[in-house]
């Protein structure tokens, strides 16, 4: 799609990092940006500095969601284009070696549900609210009603040691993207799932220095942690190139040919 004014976006989890730069992007583009966060007080003050609209939203409520989308639609119109950011890091948020079987040990249900509540559950609410938009829309020059761009993690193909419930619901998100990208493409939606890296956002907050460093340095190239602009680059191409359905795309500085 061609991203100008014409198009409305939902970026959820668009208060922080790598949704706010996405947000910040995509307005940059002319794009109608509707934000969805629980954190009201950021939003508000991004929605404001790119000219679009924040609609309060829990993504584990189906009642939360489908108001933020009336919200959102009764400002911009249908969107377009929804970008799943929202989700929370639970486990271990470093690249060791240690040994580590406190996850295991606290068998904390409760945390691991409130993980894939969110980050799988979360995700997977608003890709079929959005879609179900999406497919009464008229098509667009080239075809295509819309497009959803889901945030998994490279946890969901090499998860590290202490982050069973965070893998698991990245690994939701990367598993359900080709059957929903089949679901949804004879209606001329399209579906592709980012993996990011080690992401420097306010995620990361509270990693010391040393331990950034020490991430840094075992990323092979470009050897520095990804930033929301890295994110929101491949975001936009993944939007304007009508070609790229059904994938799931790392985006990691090659992490994974660190030696270990
Ligand atoms: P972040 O903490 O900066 O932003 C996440 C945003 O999601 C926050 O604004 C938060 O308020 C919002 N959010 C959390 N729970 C919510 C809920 N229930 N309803 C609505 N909003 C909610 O994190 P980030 O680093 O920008 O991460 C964005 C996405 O990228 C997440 O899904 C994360 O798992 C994924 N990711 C991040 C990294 C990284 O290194 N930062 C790596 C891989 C994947």
């Amino acid at each position: 799609m061609k991203l100008d004014a014409s198009i409305a976006a939902v970026v959820t989890g668009g208060a922080s990092g790598l949704g706010e730069g996405t947000a910040r992007a995509l307005a940059a583009k002319g794009v109608k940006v509707a934000l969805f966060d629980l954190n009201e007080e950021r939003g508000e003050v991004i929605a404001q500095e790119i000219g679009g609209v924040f609609c309060k939203v829990d993504v584990t409520s189906d009642e939360s969601v489908a108001a933020g989308f009336i919200k959102a639609r009764a400002a911009h119109g249908q969107e377009r284009l929804t970008v799943n950011c929202a989700g929370i890091a639970t486990g271990q948020k470093t690249v060791s070696r240690k040994r580590d079987t406190g996850e295991l040990r606290a068998h904390d249900m409760a945390s691991f549900e409130r993980t894939v509540s969110i980050n799988l559950f979360g995700t997977f609410r608003v890709l079929s609210q959005s879609a179900l938009g999406m497919v009464a829309l008229e098509p667009m020059a080239d075809g295509e009603r819309g497009l959803i761009i889901n945030t998994a993690s490279v946890a969901a193909q090499d998860g590290q040691i202490g982050q069973a419930a965070y893998s698991a619901s990245k690994g939701g998100v990367y598993a359900m993207t080709l059957p929903v990208a089949r679901d949804l493409a004879q209606e001329g939606v399209r579906v592709n799932t980012i993996l990011p890296g080690i992401m420097w956002t306010p995620m990361m907050a509270g990693m010391d220095q040393k331990v950034q460093d020490s991430l840094a340095a075992a990323i092979p190239f470009p050897s520095r942690l990804g930033t929301p602009a890295d994110y929101a680059a491949l975001a936009l191409h993944l939007a304007e190139n009508v070609y790229i359905n059904g994938e799931c795309i790392r985006l990691d500085g090659a992490i994974r040919l660190a030696p270990r």
